[in-house]
């Protein structure tokens, strides 16, 4: 990896960021505050919220097995893919490497910071060769985006080859494992204390079954995370969002009960739509979604709209022609789901 102090926009190397009254004073001892023109009624909703989530991070520490000072908490995943391209992208001049097809939010924020995005096409199985990813790259090349388990297709891609890649590349190089709790492979979160140019990514939105209170995480050295912290808004994760996914932390095996229900359930829904006749493919899947192939994508879409069931039409990706995205939902829905399909 070449130093951060390269890889880093000037710009944002030098940046003083903004000091809140929450950062200059964050002791407990003091009783009185009138240092941030806070409304004194209305408790606790009238404080400004811990802008580094310290009491959170204390909890993600113990289940993810990551120090705090390693940790970058955002509002939802949106926040932690669209950081680092302010942080290292020169508009105009930089760009990015990504597999394809993947998860859309890469490319979105490309273009939102009019940074050039570089897909390299996954071969027929959906995995990649880390010499294929590093051969797109030159020297304005600042990040590799990587997804395992990915995203719509729900394989895991190769850990060496992944590794061949962070390994590879003196860059940095995001692994999004939003989907990693499904998932028979390990995160890669051991990886991080030898590889500084490594972020992982997870998410509460998935096996954390918290979608809606939008909380993203990045595992990365403390000197990447420093620099995350530097530019996220002061207050980035407001202060239910930090209540409730304590709430949710407290109690760690909840979550491993709901993965148990949804692998079970996963490898029913998978067996019976094999047994389908608009089924041409399932594909194999680490996420607590499948990819299938289907006779007619739009129309058994549209087919299943008219029946109040959305699932994901993928039609229109690269190497997914007339593929659905399915996620497994309670029994009864995927019942439902079974059964429309059965009259199609
Ligand atoms: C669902 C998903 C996320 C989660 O995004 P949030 O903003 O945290 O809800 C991240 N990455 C991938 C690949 C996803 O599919």
């Amino acid at each position: 990896m070449i130093s951060l102090e390269q890889l880093v926009r000037p710009n944002i190397w030098s940046l003083a960021p903004y000091s809140s009254a929450r950062d200059e004073y964050s002791g407990k001892e003091a009783h009185v505050f009138l240092d941030a023109n806070e409304n004194p009624y209305n408790a606790p909703y009238n404080r400004y919220p811990d802008p580094l989530q310290r009491d959170l991070k204390k909890m993600l520490e113990k289940v993810k097995g990551v120090p705090a000072e390693n940790i970058f908490l955002g509002n939802g995943s949106d926040e932690a893919i669209d950081l680092p391209y302010r942080i290292f992208c020169e508009p105009g001049k930089d760009n990015v490497v990504a597999i394809e097809p993947t998860y859309g939010m890469y490319k979105v924020c490309a273009d939102i910071n009019n940074v050039e995005y570089r897909p390299v096409l996954l071969d027929e199985h959906y995995e990649f060769k880390a010499s294929a990813l590093l051969g797109a790259c030159d020297e304005h090349t600042k990040i590799i985006w990587i997804c395992s388990p990915n995203n719509p297709t729900g394989n895991s891609l190769n850990r060496d080859e992944i590794l061949k890649v962070i390994e590879g590349f003196e860059g940095i190089v995001v692994v999004d494992e939003a989907y990693i709790d499904f998932a028979q492979q390990l995160s890669l979160r051991s990886e991080l204390a030898s590889h500084p140019n490594l972020i992982i990514l997870q998410t509460m939105s998935k096996a954390w079954s918290s979608a809606a209170i939008r909380l993203g995480m990045a595992f990365a050295s403390k000197d990447i995370i420093a620099i995350y912290n530097k530019v996220k808004y002061p207050y980035n994760v407001n202060l239910l969002t930090q209540q409730q996914a304590m709430e949710m932390l407290k109690d760690p095996f909840e979550i491993d009960k709901y993965v148990k229900l949804l692998l079970t359930e996963r490898a029913q829904v998978m067996q019976a739509f094999a047994e389908l006749p608009i089924c041409e493919q399932v594909y194999k899947t680490d996420a607590n979604f499948f990819l299938v192939r289907v006779t007619d994508a739009q129309k058994i879409y549209d087919y299943l709209v008219d029946k109040g069931i959305i699932v994901r039409n993928r039609t229109r990706v690269q190497l997914c022609q007339n593929c659905l995205r399915i996620t497994i939902g309670t029994r009864t829905e995927n019942q439902e789901l079974l059964s429309a399909l059965r009259q199609y």
